[in-house]
């Protein structure tokens, strides 16, 4: 037949993130396994989340509020912005697809800090839009001049990832500022999905940028820091006529009512909040002494999650650990295969890894 996908398919495999805890336990026939590859929180939901997701059991037989308009409020409020500057998603993934759809067209190109998260090429390549990889200095510090020099009259999204994904490094405020004085023409995407996690004084979001006016959009999630990954809920804050394009590439229901209730629950909830903040802390600290310990090098992370150089053994480390129940994420698909991307887990959870890698070495 002459049925054919669209041409720009023909380069992009579907993504397979990593395995789940079952299925390892499954295949391995292992009693404890742990997960420390998708940078969840260890602490679970939040607790008002859940309750909130109770009560709203028995309204499943209507549509969910295709305007999200309360949690729309209480984003807005928690940032000091008005609802319309806010779009709530199905994830931050959806986000970065959408943005894509109303930002690109085919032969346009999209600036990607290199390693980082792999859903800004995606959603390039849907397009048929070419990314423009721009590697990181030395320690994967960001180099503000590199992604400046790599804009052309092409260029329509530049991906900020900060803290980054998977090396927990951040933008300065100060090269922030230099970036967008310098690119006009195309849109900086700030994808702040860890920043409640970061604790330096020259951190942001990129939120100010968007209450102080910039065509810049600042993108979070609901999986990290709030817990609840599992239903999907992600945001973008941006000025007025950027959410107004975004929302014409948007399906009507793309939050389901749940999703909606948790969300509004959970930002509201500053003490699970703080005490996400302060296991972070603790177990960044933990995995640090765990391999300065072993004499491995690592880099200092503003996320909820290190990346450590383990070195030429990189990947048979990587498959031992999960021989032995310790899910982490290997290196390789940053083009780093001699790194293991470890995300915070419990006190226990970091511990039991450690023991286990110990054992390896
Ligand atoms: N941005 C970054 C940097 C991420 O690491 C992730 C999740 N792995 C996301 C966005 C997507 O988050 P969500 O679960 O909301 O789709």
């Amino acid at each position: 037949n002459n049925i054919k996908p669209r041409k720009t398919l023909e380069s992009i495999e579907p993504y397979s993130p990593g395995k789940p805890i079952w299925e390892v336990q499954k295949e391995l026939g292992l009693e404890r396994v742990i997960k420390l590859a998708s940078n969840e929180n260890p602490l679970g939901p939040s607790p008002k989340a859940l309750e909130a997701i109770q009560n709203g059991l028995s309204e499943l037989n209507r549509y969910p509020d295709a305007d999200a308009s309360m949690l729309k409020q209480a984003i807005a409020d928690q940032y000091g912005v008005l609802p319309q500057q806010v779009i709530p998603t199905n994830g931050a993934d959806e986000l970065i697809t959408l943005i894509s759809e109303a930002f690109l067209e085919a032969g346009d190109e999209v600036i990607v800090p290199s390693p980082s998260f792999s859903e800004y090429d995606f959603g390039a390549h849907i397009m048929g839009a070419t990314v423009v990889p721009v590697p990181f200095a030395e320690d994967f510090r960001y180099d503000v001049d590199a992604l400046i020099a790599a804009v052309t009259e092409k260029t329509k999204l530049i991906y900020i990832c900060t803290p980054n994904n998977p090396t927990g490094t951040y933008i300065s405020k100060p090269d922030i500022e230099k970036l967008l004085n310098s690119v006009k023409g195309a849109l900086v995407v700030f994808d702040a999905a860890y920043s409640h996690f970061a604790d330096e004084a020259e951190y942001t979001s990129g939120i100010e940028f968007v209450q102080a006016g910039y065509p810049v959009l600042t993108l979070q999630t609901f999986s990290k820091i709030y817990g609840i990954a599992g239903i999907r809920v992600g945001y973008g804050i941006a000025p007025e006529f950027i959410i107004q394009a975004i929302l014409k590439v948007k399906e009507p229901f793309n939050v389901n009512s749940l999703a909606q209730i948790a969300a509004t629950a959970a930002i509201g909830d500053t003490e699970h909040v703080r005490s996400s903040q302060s296991v972070n802390k603790a177990g960044r600290e933990q995995l640090y002494k765990i391999f300065d310990s072993l004499g491995l090098a690592y880099t200092k992370s503003m996320g909820n999650f290190v990346l450590a150089h383990i070195g030429p053994e990189g990947e048979r480390i990587y498959k031992e650990l999960m021989a032995k129940g310790v899910i982490v994420r290997y290196g390789k698909t940053w083009g780093l295969p001699e790194h293991i991307r470890v995300s915070v887990g419990t006190p226990e959870e970091n511990a039991f890894f450690g023991e286990i890698l110990t054992g390896l070495l």
